[in-house]
């Protein structure tokens, strides 16, 4: 069994936390440990590495190599992980996680809890974009690395917890130059958007280096959005009904062709297709870790339910079975076409829950055609592709940013392994067994205090 050696130095803040019932086996970023004797798996390698050991140097993985050739500083600490799997860190690259009070009451460390150490969050509000990424702030210790849109544009306000209306050209220009001082690292873009501010939202956000994502205005159509650089399309335009027929012979080739050749992403988002189209079914409404969701969540999400299973008929609620089941076929043939795919969940979104609902997405990418492996890839490496951050994140290699996942079996054998966490490394800090526990039941909050000076 996998345990912290004893008789590991007890630095004076470690006995502290410890006399103080805190985080008792949680180190501080800037401490040094050892991963020792473990498996690794991640998206390089096609068979795990056994065997292996990974020295933690403050946020980095210092170094990896076969048992008994690191040489750790003495007094580094050792956590024994005979049997154990070491992946990188996941990331669910669609989320609404962004909007109060999810983030001050500490839900973001759900994501955590559950091995995902980094969100794209793709909708949510303006102000906790800014005091989020206002200059200076440090991330929470148990919040994941946020990639973020800020509000959606779209010419109505859908949400006002997401979403933002923009009708001219000249209100988009206005909206993106706000959108990109409040610090996003993205723009989003909504189905309704008229092609003309399509446009020049495509143009502002160039200008500001920033890319663009999201739903494909119904005005212009995936090929030609792909054609003019939009970098990741989300749900493969299901409200819509799906861009093509995979049944129908050649009727989605060209369209695939283009994603694949100008790499432009795709995440189908199953899990909250699924849900929307399986309200009546106990297996989406009693997930796993639903007990967690915070009690406000869950009674949006219950209202919402019983509406639309109050508002559909049998009829209806089988029209909308079929077209989930026609969205699977869909991400099954993007799959199979070789179009690069990130795993996004919609967290925030019906029964689709922080951290837990990524793991029902990576089931349903397998289910579609991915193998585990594959899937763990998408998660991981995949999803540092596409930021362009393969560099720092994405495998267990010596240099690069120390999140990664510790579980008790092998994911790229069966995906469902990766919700088995031992531990999470997020950063360079360990969370362990226990203290992911305290995690799912009492998150920290996250600070975000001060706000972003406004730019010249
Ligand atoms: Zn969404």
């Amino acid at each position: 069994m996998a345990s912290w050696r004893q008789g590991y130095r007890l630095s004076t803040l470690w006995i502290l936390a410890a006399a103080a019932g805190l985080a008792a086996c949680r180190p501080a970023a800037d401490e040094a440990f050892l991963i020792r004797d473990v498996t690794i798996v991640d998206g390089r390698e096609s068979t795990p590495l056994s065997g292996m050991s990974v020295l933690v140097e403050g946020n980095r993985i210092a170094s990896v190599g076969p048992v008994g050739s690191l040489r750790p500083p003495p007094g580094t600490r050792v956590f024994e992980a005979g049997g154990l799997y070491l992946a990188p860190g996941l990331w669910d690259m669609h989320t609404h996680a962004l909007w109060e009070p999810f983030v001050s009451d500490g839900s973001l460390a759900l994501f955590v809890a559950n091995g995902v150490t980094g969100i794209r969050d793709m909708g949510g509000e303006l102000e906790v974009l800014r005091r989020l990424k206002a200059p200076g702030r440090e991330r929470g210790e148990a919040e994941p690395r946020i990639v973020a849109s800020g509000p959606w544009l779209n010419v109505e306000e859908l949400d006002s917890r997401a979403g933002m209306a923009v009708v001219t050209p000249a209100e988009a220009l206005r909206a993106v130059a706000a959108i990109a001082e409040a610090g996003a690292d993205f723009i989003k873009v909504y189905l309704q958007l008229p092609r003309e501010v399509f446009l020049a939202v495509l143009q502002e956000a160039a200008a500001r280096g920033l890319p663009v994502a999201g739903h494909v205005p119904i005005e212009v159509g995936a090929q030609k959005a792909a054609e003019l650089g939009m970098r990741s399309i989300e749900h493969m335009q299901a409200e819509i009904g799906g861009y093509c027929n995979p049944e129908e012979t050649g009727d989605c080739v060209s369209l695939f062709e283009t994603f694949r050749r100008l790499r432009t992403w795709q995440t189908p988002t199953l899990v909250v297709r699924r849900n929307r189209a399986h309200l009546e079914d106990p297996a989406v409404v009693e997930a796993p870790g639903l007990e967690f969701a915070p009690a406000y969540l869950r009674e949006e999400w219950e209202a919402v339910r019983t509406l639309r299973l109050e508002s559909m008929d049998a009829e209806e609620l089988d029209a909308v079975r079929g077209r989930f089941a026609a969205e699977g076929r869909l991400a099954a043939a993007l799959i199979r076409a070789g179009v690069p795919i990130l795993a996004g969940s919609d967290a925030g979104d019906l029964y689709c829950l922080a951290g837990f609902s990524l793991h029902e997405e990576l089931a349903l990418l397998v289910e579609a055609g991915m193998s585990a492996r594959e899937a763990l890839r998408t998660a991981t490496l995949g999803a540092a592709e596409y930021l362009g951050l393969e560099d720092s994140l994405g495998t267990v290699e010596a240099g690069k940013l120390a999140d990664l996942i510790l579980l008790e079996a092998d994911p790229s054998e069966n995906i469902a392994n990766a919700r088995r966490l031992r531990a999470v490394v997020l950063g360079g800090r360990l969370f362990d067994r226990p203290a992911l526990d305290r995690l799912l039941s009492a998150p920290d909050s996250v600070e975000l205090r001060g706000s972003r000076e406004p730019e010249e």
